[in-house]
């Protein structure tokens, strides 16, 4: 599907650029095309719209259609376009907001989304790049596999996991984490939280339970970059019901749909703060909407 959209405005792309000049209705005629590329790419309808607006009316208001080479004005609009919906304000999106130690990370999101291998993966980000003592903990009481792993993981990566103690509640774990990141100095302590094949009353429950206990600095969401128009509402429904301050699209290492990055950002308004691009503990990149940008235009 990624390639789709690529190959899709490439090909827009390259008529208009072998045309000399260009009539408005050439542009429409350009980005009626570039709408259904990214209504295919699972772009959200309202996302897709508002985004071809907003390029019709900078391409409209600007030299485009007189200048000598109007299809590479109109791609460079385009792409602006793309690097401004997917960047929001948000000039370093790679930043947690972790300086009062211990700083609680909370982790949202559905089951097999790449919670907890996003979780160690970031543990050891913050770990080698920031050299930040990392406390992970699982509260995924439902399933004893999660826990262990994570603190498989853990070993892997050389970051201290919380000692599983059976029977205790996810909020116990949660208080219980924070307690011993104190008393061992750490400065930041990760909570994985229970995930689930779908967003229910429990789930949520039990996820702003764990919120209003450890009062996060960060809460951020895990999402499958693949699932398209579902990540984005997965997205909203975690946002509306938890809060979410960042979120994590994995898996764009497949045929990852810049679709979803970019409706999710529009739709929620929530920065991606990373992007996860394979199994391996390394595999987890600050997000760089220039790069995003660039693989939609292809
Ligand atoms: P959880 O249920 O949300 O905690 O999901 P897991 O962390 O157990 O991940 C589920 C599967 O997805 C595992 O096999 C991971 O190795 C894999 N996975 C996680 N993130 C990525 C990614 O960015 N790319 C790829 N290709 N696989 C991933």
């Amino acid at each position: 599907m990624f390639e789709n959209l690529s190959e899709r405005l490439g090909g827009v792309f390259d008529r208009l650029t072998k045309q000399g000049a260009l009539s408005e209705d050439d542009v429409k005629t350009a980005l009626r095309e570039v709408r259904v590329a990214l209504l295919e790419a699972d772009v959200s309808l309202p996302v897709a719209r508002d985004f071809v607006k907003a390029v019709q009316a900078k391409a409209t208001g600007s030299a485009v259609t007189k200048s000598v080479t109007p299809g590479q004005q109109v791609i460079k609009i385009v792409h602006d376009e793309l690097k401004h919906v997917l960047a929001g304000d948000d000039p370093d999106p790679g930043k947690l907001r972790i300086d009062n130690a211990p700083a609680p990370i909370l982790m949202v999101g559905l089951q097999g989304s790449g919670k907890t291998t996003t979780t160690a993966k970031l543990a050891k980000r913050l770990h080698e790049r920031e050299r930040k003592r990392v406390l992970m903990a699982s509260l995924d009481t439902n399933r004893p596999a999660a826990m262990e792993q994570l603190q498989v993981l853990g070993q892997q990566i050389g970051v201290d996991t919380l000692p599983i103690v059976k029977g205790e509640t996810p909020v116990q774990i949660a208080k219980r984490a924070k307690q011993q990141a104190t008393l061992g100095g750490y400065d930041v302590y990760m909570l994985d939280t229970a995930g689930r094949l779908h967003i229910d009353a429990e789930l949520i429950a039990q996820a702003a339970e764990v919120r209003d206990v450890a009062n996060p600095r960060e809460t951020l969401l895990v999402v499958d970059g693949l699932t398209g128009q579902d990540a984005v509402n997965v997205a909203t429904e975690f946002d509306d019901k938890i809060g979410v301050s960042g979120v994590v699209l994995t898996r764009m290492d497949g045929d990852g749909r810049g679709g979803a990055a970019l409706s999710m950002r529009a739709v929620t308004g929530k920065p991606i703060k990373f992007v996860g691009l394979g199994e391996k503990m390394d595999a987890l990149e600050t997000f760089e909407p220039e790069r995003i940008a660039g693989r939609i235009l292809g």
